[in-house]
């Protein structure tokens, strides 16, 4: 069969020669954008992160080596971090660090004569940023120890109680830093545009297991669990995890940890993270982090995952039982290439890690279980998106490239930066096609590997290695529109669910009569149409919710998206008998995805005094970044 395909290889490349390159999907060839002729432009765009005190164009953290107790008596991580640092600007004898919340009992730096006492100042403390940390670094010093311990309101920590775990019988305690925590849980340069290593020591109550964003390198002789990340990370993946976690492998480089209680469903609802890697890994290149890690937190979790490296964080709603959920998983995974990887400098580039993960997370999903499923997921995205462009306070908060005005990074993490984002790059990929589009997103991740850049970045490595290469696929104009313009542009893909097209003919059917619920061809619906079916609902009578709910048991689902889109209907149409469940749900699920929005809608249908109620009494398990957020949401 060699000789087949050598002459269909012929003819392919003949056609591309007569069509020229007006025509890139038949000109383009692997050989094109190999890694030879990659061309990374040696001027580089610089954007001012706004969230951070740091001076790290004068002195910058390479290395940070922490040496914590875990103290769940008082909540609060006690001991020292020591920094390594150097001098980017000759002779700068200031390191400004971030600290939020944090008490400072003594710095010193490492001379000659061993450790000696420096200076230090810590200015007014701001409600988003905290206080700057001015410490005075001599003229040879490299390294400086800080003596601290954090607060038990640490924004970035979660304390729990053994009654808010599932076993009720140990602590647990968790991290969240991204995007501006990691300096309420040490003094640091908390900008992602600083890299450094770490490494740590911990001691924790006996029982307990720490984990950390790192490698884990098990306990030395005195008791102390040790740590290690040899890949220069941003500040926001410094992440930590302690409870009676256990261990389950997926296989020799893959595994997952949790409560005893989830460990084996979480295991077996994440079996297939392998194949997500390996599909990564043939589209992106290799997996540069050793091995990869998921843990299942407990429900206050307030994300569906963070991307600490080597170790995903991810929530318990995921857990469906039948795996449905996991392009979550793909998202995490997908961020070991995009945004750990390859990272933005500031968070006004927020979509250089959001839009780009959610655009290789579909193409994972689409490679493991076929395009049917991964053109849901993209219409599930673009409704939810058209919706937060719909809700952006103003218009410059719906541009990939965001306002240099923004109160809070939170501001960045909207469906604008993860699903525009990703629309964006399919727009790329349709008009540049696969063949050329692929290898040129590897050879971007290449180039900028353990780096931290811009959007103009990319721009200029896209005209440098793939405009040049097609001058006529993609104008100026459209490209400015996508990046530096408000909304969905026009030239966004349409994609067309053939498998939604089914529910709406369905969900008509049964809204004018014509079947009972309980007759619905229901049976292989996946949680997708599920979802799209339930989303897609008009007003419906109080007869209409009973009917859908004593057919399908929707009130107290298991799976938390179908829920939350029940309960969300329920809510809009004041539907009572689903209410026990939705507070409930509210009072044991944290993540911030589904609460959000259901204290959202309780207060705009009428239900403020309800929201305000049950909020009183859940606020104290939700994490303090979902606490804050709900407080806003309530307050408006
Ligand atoms: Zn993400």
């Amino acid at each position: 069969m060699i000789d087949f395909r050598l002459s269909t290889f012929t003819l392919i490349a003949a056609v591309g020669v007569t069509l020229g390159a007006c025509a890139p999907e038949t000109t383009s060839s692997p050989k094109d954008v190999s890694a030879v002729d990659v061309i990374i432009p040696s001027e580089r765009f610089f954007t001012a992160d706004q969230f951070t005190y740091a001076n790290y164009q004068e002195v910058v953290v390479k290395h940070a080596a922490l040496d914590l107790d875990v103290n769940f008596d008082r909540k609060v991580l006690d001991g020292a971090v020591t920094l390594r640092f150097e001098r980017l600007k000759p002779g700068a004898r200031t390191l400004i660090l971030d600290t939020k919340d944090l008490l400072i009992k003594a710095v010193a730096l490492e001379t000659e004569d061993g450790w000696v006492p420096t200076r230090y100042t810590l200015t007014e403390a701001d409600t988003v940023l905290g206080s700057a940390m001015n410490v005075d670094i001599g003229t040879d010093a490299t390294q400086l120890r800080i003596i601290y311990e954090t607060s038990p309101k640490a924004e970035g920590l979660q304390w729990l109680t053994p009654a808010q775990t599932a076993g009720k019988e140990k602590p647990y305690l968790f991290s969240q830093a991204q995007a501006l925590y990691a300096r309420t849980m040490l003094p640091i340069q908390d900008t992602p545009a600083v890299r450094l290593t770490y490494e740590a020591s911990l001691r924790v109550p006996d029982g307990l297991l720490p984990l950390m964003s790192a490698s884990q390198d098990g306990q030395d002789a005195d008791g102390n669990w040790t740590f290690s990340m040899p890949q220069p990370i941003p500040s926001y993946l410094i992440a930590i995890a302690v409870g009676d976690i256990k261990f389950k492998a997926i296989n020799d480089t893959i595994g997952v940890y949790a409560e005893q209680y989830i460990l084996d469903a979480s295991a077996e609802e994440f079996a297939e993270t392998p194949q997500m890697e390996m599909a990564n890994t043939e589209l992106y290149g290799p997996y540069r982090w050793g091995r990869y890690d998921l843990i299942v937190l407990p429900p206050s979790f307030p994300y569906g995952g963070m991307e600490n490296p080597r170790l995903s964080f991810m929530t318990p709603t995921l857990i469906a039982g039948d795996k449905s959920l996991t392009n979550v998983v793909a998202h995490e995974l997908a961020h070991s290439w995009s945004g750990n990887l390859v990272t933005n400098s500031n968070w006004r580039d927020a979509w250089l890690n959001e839009g780009f993960t959610s655009y290789v997370e579909n193409r994972v999903m689409e490679a493991l279980y076929g395009e049917r499923r991964a053109v849901m997921e993209q219409v599930l995205d673009l409704e939810g998106m058209k919706r937060a462009i719909s809700e952006a306070a103003r218009p410059e908060l719906t541009h990939l490239k965001l306002p240099d005005d923004m109160k809070h990074p939170d501001d960045a993490f909207t469906l604008v930066s993860y699903i525009k984002g990703a629309n964006f790059l399919f727009f790329l990929e349709d008009r540049f096609g696969r063949d050329a589009f692929d290898p040129f997103l590897k050879s971007y991740f290449n180039a900028y590997a353990f780096d931290s850049i811009t959007t103009e970045d990319f721009l200029g490595f896209m005209d440098a290695n793939l405009r040049n290469k097609f001058p006529d696929a993609v104008t100026d104009a459209e490209i400015s529109e996508w990046v530096y313009g408000p909304g969905l542009p026009d030239t966004a893909r349409k994609p067309e669910s053939d498998a939604f097209a089914e529910v709406d003919a369905v969900s008509a059917s049964w809204t004018r009569g014509d079947i009972r619920a309980a007759k619905l061809p229901t049976e292989k619906w996946s949680t997708h149409e599920w979802l799209h079916f339930l989303n897609g609902l008009p007003n419906l009578t109080q007869a209409q919710y009973e009917e859908l709910d004593s057919a399908f048991a929707l009130t107290g689902t298991q799976n938390a998206e179908t829920a939350f889109a029940w309960y969300m209907q329920a809510i809009k149409g004041g539907y009572e008998p689903a209410m026990p469940a939705l507070e409930d749900f509210l009072m044991t699920v944290g993540r911030g995805k589904f609460i959000y929005r259901l204290y959202g809608a309780l207060k705009d249908n009428g239900q403020t005094d309800m929201a305000n109620r049950i909020f009183a009494k859940a606020k104290a398990g939700y994490h303090p970044i979902a606490q804050r957020r709900i407080g806003d949401v309530l307050a408006k």
